[in-house]
């Protein structure tokens, strides 16, 4: 019998939305097929989306078109954050490409250009940048670093945290479920929920979580290295929290001697609206931050910034190299992608159409008792379903209804929070205000459906 089959904890971000084999019998002939065979050569580790898998193409924007020449909203992804198949990440791509692409033990100035541009984004005491390909990796090696640099060894992540799926990255994403074996060590807290937590001061509220967390922790005889966070709380149910709303906990961990990693994989890049990264948002400046994803708008490539301070005890000891990391291909579709997101302005235009999108979606609530809150910041928005304004209890079938409903509506999204009930809209920054009705008509149908329990 299986871990699952026995009743374990599925994991929350790869078992919700999710085909299983039960559903294969209600798909046409070719996607039965295509699902057949992926599963055949891929494993049963692998997950696919939605109870009909779709099957993509092609895209352009903020749009996708599958097989059948379909056309679909992307309101999911964030890697594609300047858009799909962008024409400035593509022409960097091919001219990089057909000149030279080699690793980095060889000089090159593009790699040095990037950093500078990449650096004048952030705080000046971030000054060194190190470069792998996918933000697991830059979560790793930021942990290492943090334990290197404070000699603790406790990480603090919140309780459906992801943050990758190397061993010991793995080891601190409770998300994954309870397969997933937790590091020894590790410090779990209650993310800073403003719609469950009723506290006057979700500051103070999440500060004490985390200082009783450290305190546990130290009784044990572990010290703390780092708070490692995603400041959206993305996979937790996506939790803005107020501007500021974390900077008492940040205090917390530097007084027990450890390190702020930010986790810019989801929320950096501009999509916040308000700061062209997450931690700037709250007002913070941290040791180490970690991005990845929407970085190379398609092209892997991830980082990890950090202060010279903080590295030193690493770098000191600790040689790096990564094959592919930082590669001229991959630092030209970065270079391409930030230039796009500052030329185009991007990040204000993440700030006002999404903005728009949290009016429409709080307009839509007025007809729609299902809908219990609409939170986010910039192009990240939860949309949290649930069974009873009052009890705040989640309507997790029917938030899975409304994706199917969206699915089958063109609309691609998907869900979030350990009850699978929040909305994750969080579209390409190529979403324009002029691709909102599709949205909420979409919505307002599938959500009328779900209440009927159609
Ligand atoms: N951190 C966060 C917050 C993420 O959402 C993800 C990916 N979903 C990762 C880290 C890991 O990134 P990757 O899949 O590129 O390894």
């Amino acid at each position: 019998m299986s871990a699952l089959e026995a009743g374990a904890r599925r994991s929350t971000i790869m078992d919700t939305n999710s085909f299983r084999p039960e559903h294969a019998a209600a798909l046409d002939a070719h996607t039965r097929e295509l699902t057949a065979r992926r599963q055949r050569v891929l494993g049963e580790s692998y997950r696919l989306f939605y109870r009909e898998p779709v099957h993509l193409v092609r895209g352009s924007g903020a749009y996708l078109w599958d097989a059948d020449g379909r056309q679909y909203l992307d309101m999911y992804n964030n890697v594609p954050s300047i858009g799909h198949a962008h024409p400035a990440v593509v022409a960097a791509v091919h001219e990089q490409m057909s000149r030279l692409n080699i690793h980095t033990r060889y000089l090159h100035e593009r790699i040095l250009d990037y950093s500078d541009q990449l650096l004048a984004t952030m705080p000046s005491e971030l000054d060194r940048v190190m470069y792998l390909c996918t933000g697991s990796e830059a979560n790793d090696l930021a942990i290492r670093v943090a334990r290197e640099a404070t000699g603790g060894r406790a990480v603090i992540v919140t309780r459906e945290a992801y943050h990758g799926n190397t061993e010991l990255v793995s080891a601190h994403s409770p998300s994954l479920g309870s397969g997933q074996a937790m590091d020894p060590d590790i410090i779990l807290v209650d993310p800073p929920d403003g719609y469950r937590q009723r506290v006057d001061d979700l500051g103070s509220w999440f500060a004490r979580a985390v200082r009783e967390g450290i305190e546990r922790s130290e009784r044990r005889g572990v010290r703390v290295a780092a708070l490692l966070m995603d400041s959206m709380f993305s996979s937790d149910g996506v939790f803005p929290a107020t501007p500021g709303d974390l900077a008492a906990a940040v205090a917390e961990v530097r007084a027990h001697g450890g390190v702020v990693i930010a986790d810019e994989v989801q929320p950096g890049f501009g999509r916040t609206g308000e700061s062209f990264w997450g931690f700037g948002r709250h007002g913070l400046v941290p040791e180490l931050v970690t991005l990845g994803k929407p970085m190379g708008n398609g092209i892997p490539i991830s980082a990890v910034v950090a202060q010279q301070t903080v590295l030193a005890a690493f770098s000191d000891r600790v040689p790096y190299f990564n094959t592919f990391g930082g590669n001229p291909v991959s630092i030209a579709a970065a270079q391409a992608t930030l230039r796009v997101i500052q030329e185009e302005q991007l990040m204000q235009r993440a700030r006002i159409v999404g903005d728009q999108v949290r009016a429409a979606l709080v307009d839509l609530s007025a007809r729609h008792p299902l809908i219990g809150d609409v939170r986010g910041a910039g192009q990240f928005t939860g949309l949290e379903l649930v069974v009873d304004r009052d009890t705040r209890e989640p309507a997790s079938a029917a938030a899975l209804d409304v994706i199917e409903g969206l699915r089958r509506r063109r609309v691609l999204t998907s869900v979030a929070g350990p009850e699978g009930n929040v909305l994750k809209l969080r579209p390409p920054l190529a979403f324009g205000s002029e691709d909102i009705s599709w949205l909420i008509e979409a919505l307002d149908e599938s959500l009328t459906d779900a209440a009927i329990g159609g």
